[in-house]
């Protein structure tokens, strides 16, 4: 018959399937409507994952902190104009983190957009995306669909990773080609994230400043953690014997308990040491820059740093042994420099393990606390007991004082277990993180939320239950931003800007989607209701009450608040 005879087809839609697929993408993180909703139909038929959520942005996160846990892109699908902008927060928020993610949009066709005459959520997507990622590509034609999924994985993973865009407009779509052709036009990116060495002489330069150093330290930051290298950077540490730092999502790549961290004893290891490396951290304002009262005498310290992008050197500080290359690949060859040629830091050791333990025993009564209502470290004293007894669970944590406080005081034991507010110290993050961390590591997912943060992304409980992943959010609920203690000077009616619905039961929304609520007033009632869900693999919600008194303003980075020196709030 004619039917028969006719060369067989495909299409835009099948085309951009296969291309994922062929690059191992498994899971896309979407939300659907014009003109991506058969994309995904076909996508599940095909037998992808579809996690479809209720806001873009929320889908965006998960899409960013997938690349993260993976090395992969995570990817993230959205309708054009409103829905593309959600994501587009994401998208920026990845790049700005070193996270790989592909952001597709389905767009307006070009020529209508172009002219701006007026389309179905017209916008120049392409254009608005651009200095807000590190590539942004379009594909108009069918047979180019294989190439421009290649460039946009290649963009995403290489060099130091970020954000890409890809603009596909309708029209693309429903392009049909001949299917021989088409399978021949898709590409297999081949070794995507190549490795880099540096040169003998910059290894040299580093082993040199290593060798001489009396009060040597590394800081590990969430690069090291991304580039996967675990066992050569524990030989490099453990051959070393230097003391080391964590930044907040490189927390766990070693134990936090390990006998060289010196996560407790910061403020002395930041001051005293004489030659600071950094893997994969960047001298930000999370490091205050590399100078002042944190990093004790002006000139006092001698930098070497590990990074993939060569501009990252020098800029906050001089870098005198600037190491380029990718973590794995240098890790390597320091280690094999040191085997031999480096005496471990004996003395220095033993002075920050004094500091440590007096540290820690200073800590360990507020964290035994049963008090009611309950005050943070009550709470967090529960929760690292949770993660301690499941070091392979992953924890998503965000919020103020409940950042900043789970972050010293629940410890990690393994890599890339720790999601939080990264660079950005963003709030928002939380419901996509966690759906995320549970569809791509299939292990149970604690939330550690403050009251405010979850408000962000709070409607994706709904996806939670929908998909019934194993995720236990625990709302620290003190009332408020910061606090839940602030009124209206006015005296007028309108509550403060700083306080929500007292008492609210964030509990009662996990129920009504199918879910487990639990409401909590004291640590050890905290401790039970979240190891049941833990164990129990169910979607579940402790929201559990917080001295509404407890907390402080702005949490650890109240100085980054300007205040009036003429009007005291
Ligand atoms: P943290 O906030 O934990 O200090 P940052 O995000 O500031 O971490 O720093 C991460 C750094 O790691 C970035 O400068 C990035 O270029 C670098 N990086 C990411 N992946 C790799 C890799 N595979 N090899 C080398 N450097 C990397
Ligand atoms: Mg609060």
């Amino acid at each position: 018959s004619v039917v028969e005879d006719a060369p067989a087809l495909t299409d835009g839609f099948q085309l951009v399937i296969d291309a994922l697929k062929l690059n191992d993408i498994e899971n896309l993180y979407v939300v659907p409507g014009i003109p991506i909703s058969d994309l995904l139909r076909m996508a599940q038929a095909e037998g992808m994952r579809v996690v479809s959520f209720r806001h873009e942005q929320n889908a965006g996160n998960a899409a960013a902190i997938a690349g993260f846990m993976t090395k992969k892109p995570g990817v993230c699908m959205t309708v054009s104009a409103p829905g593309f902008l959600n994501g587009l927060t994401a998208l920026a928020n990845a790049t700005t983190n070193c996270f790989p993610m592909i952001l597709i949009s389905g767009s307006s066709e070009r020529e209508v957009v172009d002219l701006q005459q007026g389309d179905y959520e017209e916008m120049d997507q392409l254009a608005i995306a651009k200095p807000l990622c590190k590539a942004a590509f379009r594909i108009l034609h069918a047979q180019d669909i294989g190439i421009g999924v290649a460039r946009a994985i290649r963009a995403a993973v290489s060099g130091r990773p970020g954000g890409v865009y890809l603009d596909l407009p309708a029209k693309l779509f429903s392009q049909v080609m001949d299917a021989a052709e088409g399978a021949k036009s898709l590409v297999k990116v081949v070794d995507p994230t190549p490795a880099q060495y540096p040169s003998a002489e910059a290894v040299n330069r580093a082993l040199d400043l290593l060798k001489g150093a009396k009060r040597p330290l590394v800081i590990f930051g969430k690069g090291a953690a991304y580039a996967q290298a675990d066992d050569t950077i524990r030989a490099f540490v453990e051959k070393s014997g230097i003391p080391f730092l964590q930044m907040s999502m490189a927390k766990g790549l070693l134990p936090d308990t390990h006998p060289q961290s010196a996560g407790a004893a910061r403020s002395l290891v930041l001051q005293d040491a004489d030659v600071v490396m950094l893997v994969g951290a960047r001298l930000n304002w999370l490091l205050s820059h590399g100078k002042g009262k944190t990093w004790g005498k002006p000139g006092s310290k001698k930098f070497i740093q590990v990074d993939i992008e060569p501009r990252e050197m020098d800029s906050n500080v001089e870098i005198h042994a600037p190491l380029v290359g990718d973590i794995a690949s240098v890790m390597e060859v320091l280690l094999k420099g040191i085997e031999g040629g480096l005496t471990p830091p004996t003395d220095w050791m033993a002075t920050v393990a004094a500091k440590r333990e007096q540290n820690v025993a200073k800590m360990a009564p507020k964290l035994m606390s049963n008090a009611s209502p309950m005050n943070f470290h009550g709470a967090l004293g529960a929760l690292r007991r949770i993660i301690k007894e499941r070091p392979d669970a992953m924890l998503v944590n965000e919020g103020a004082n409940t950042l900043d406080l789970a972050r010293g005081i629940i410890d990690m034991y393994e890599p890339r277990k720790r999601l939080d507010v990264g660079t950005w110290g963003v709030m928002g993050v939380g419901m996509g993180y966690a759906v995320a961390a549970a569809v791509e590591s299939g292990k149970p997912v604690l939330a550690v939320e403050g009251d405010s943060a979850f408000g962000f992304s709070g409607m994706e409980v709904e996806t939670i239950c929908r998909y019934n992943l194993p995720v236990c959010i625990v709302i620290f609920n003190n009332n408020g931003i910061y606090r839940g203690t602030d009124v209206n000077p006015t005296g007028g009616a309108d509550p403060s800007p700083m306080v929500f619905v007292p008492g609210s039961r964030y509990d009662k929304m996990m129920e009504a989607f199918g879910g487990v609520g639990v409401h909590v007033t004291n640590p050890d009632e905290l401790y039970r209701a979240v190891s049941e869900a833990m164990d129990s693999g169910r979607p579940t919600l402790v929201n559990a009450v917080i001295d509404p008194a407890a907390g402080t303003e702005s949490g650890n980075i109240g100085s980054l608040n300007p205040t009036s020196s003429v009007r005291k709030m």
